[in-house]
């Protein structure tokens, strides 16, 4: 077992451009290993300029650690993501457990918990060789400084946006857990003989839950569905095509523990470039045609994709729907992820049985970081104004106490009526877009995709594409 921060000699670079070479020189003395900074900048290529990029880490690295020990991941946009932040924490967790460093290669300020700042205007290479809280917080082995420091994951995936980072990424990562964490949940599980050992065993960082809908027969069996997606495949996707699969009668099956089918790289979304080495897939029975979803069958889809969100340490906002992820998609047809990603993060706060009206944080595509926040009964919302949302959910927090995303029902059964209901919340009418029930409003939010969602909250898509090297297997 590694200790955590791992056990390594620190101490700062040698000269104003060789973060790189001593950066890496902190990851290889994790592993025992001895290098000088001037014999690593001859293997990295650092110049005066510096070192090019974390693929030049990765390459350096498998060099003296085996070919496929690291890999490289970037964050494209200017800021990072939910999703990218889930990524960077699950590489984090699953390096260090396993005794390696994560080398970021990052630019502009962080600012340590502990107080203070750091500024790399040029990009600066950094080691990272621990983590707290489950991976909110990360230890920053900053040989520009020289010093150690935490910092939050979530400041870290912003220190790294527009640059990359290398992680361990040989082993086996089964999602040997999936049973348990869904039983754990209160959920019936089956097993699908041989999931265990299904799907490649290297995949991830995982970033995100994907929900689909299998499309087949309203007459389908579960034994045709679940041979279709892990034994013969289907004309669309080769078997295995998703890790799950939730039958009509709100029961689970795991099917394979290792990377599956179930998209392509996505145009759209907070997923947007990544495909099947990031994404878990569930493959829910319904004919995406129309057919009527139960609110047995929703709760437990619900409840199984939090337990995910809660065993990987996610927010809601790290669920999409395929057709959020791919403009060519439909699936799954009838289910409003803006309720749905509402009710995950409900049980995920443990409030899923109390009040009717939410309060809903909503990220559809997150590119300046600002979040959306919608008030629901659960059946229409209401966009508040992004500006105003700090002040709201402040003032919802001094109402409610521990219950920050909670309002407290209606007297009118859960309806909001008219604009008197929300003024009687104490909120400011002038926070609340459009001014009413979403009709009366800027657009539709029931039949809105999600790009149209971001136009309306004034909000760009994601701003760059990651071009995604992987050929994704084709999808369902
Ligand atoms: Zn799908």
């Amino acid at each position: 077992m590694a200790t955590n921060p791992l056990t390594y000699l620190f101490d700062g670079q040698e000269t104003g451009f060789w973060c790189g070479p001593a950066s890496v020189q902190i990851a290889l003395r994790c592993r025992g290993i001895a290098k000088t900074e001037a014999e690593l900048a001859k293997t990295l290529g650092t110049t005066t300029f510096g070192t090019s990029s974390s693929a030049d880490v990765v390459r350096v690295l498998n060099q003296l650690l085996g070919a496929g020990t690291y890999d490289d991941v970037y964050i494209p946009g200017k800021t990072a993501t939910d999703a990218d932040v889930a990524a960077l924490k699950t590489a984090l967790v699953r390096s260090v457990d396993a005794g390696f460093a994560v080398v970021a290669n990052v630019v502009g300020t962080i600012r340590p918990i502990s107080g203070g700042s750091f500024s790399y205007p040029g990009g600066h290479y950094v080691a990272v060789t621990g983590y707290r809280a489950g991976g909110d917080e990360a230890y920053v082995a900053d040989v520009g400084a020289p010093a150690q420091y935490w910092v939050r994951t979530s400041a870290l995936a912003v220190w790294i946006a527009e640059r990359g980072y290398s992680y361990l990424a040989g082993g086996d990562m089964r999602l040997l857990w999936l049973p348990d964490a869904l039983r754990a949940a209160g959920l019936t599980v089956n097993l699908y003989d041989g999931w265990e050992a299904r799907g490649a065993s290297t995949w991830g960082p995982l970033r995100g839950v994907v929900c689909h809908a299998t499309a087949g027969s309203r007459l389908s069996t579960d034994a045709s569905e679940t041979r279709t997606l892990w034994v013969t495949g289907s004309t669309s996707a080769p078997a295995p095509i998703s890790q799950l699969y939730l039958s009509r009668s709100g029961e689970w099956w795991v099917g394979a523990s290792g990377r599956c089918n179930h998209v392509t790289a996505g145009d759209q979304g907070p997923h947007k470039g990544f495909g099947n080495s990031s994404l878990i897939g569930v493959e829910a029975q319904n004919d995406n045609r129309g057919e009527a979803w139960t609110d047995a069958m929703l709760d437990s889809y619900q409840r199984g994709v939090a337990a995910i969100c809660r065993r990987m340490g996610w927010p809601a906002s790290v669920v999409v729907a395929h057709r959020e992820h791919q403009t060519d998609k439909t699936d799954p047809v009838g289910i409003d992820m803006v309720v749905f990603r509402g009710k995950v993060a409900a049980i995920l706060n443990g409030d899923d049985d109390m009040a009717q009206v939410q309060v809903l944080v909503r990220q559809p595509v997150r590119a300046g970081g600002d979040d959306m926040i919608w008030i629901s009964d659960g059946q229409t919302r209401w966009p508040i104004s992004k500006d105003e949302r700090s002040k709201e959910l402040q003032e919802v927090r001094n109402a409610h106490g521990a219950a920050p995303n909670l309002l407290p029902p209606l007297a009118n059964g859960g309806k909001i009526t008219d604009t008197g209901d929300i003024r009687a919340w104490g909120w400011d009418l002038s926070t609340v877009s459009g001014g009413g029930p979403i009709p009366g409003g800027p657009f539709d939010v029931s039949k809105a995709s999600v790009a149209e969602i971001a136009a309306a909250s004034g909000k760009a898509a994601a701003s760059e594409i990651r071009a995604d090297p992987e050929q994704d297997g084709r999808d369902t």
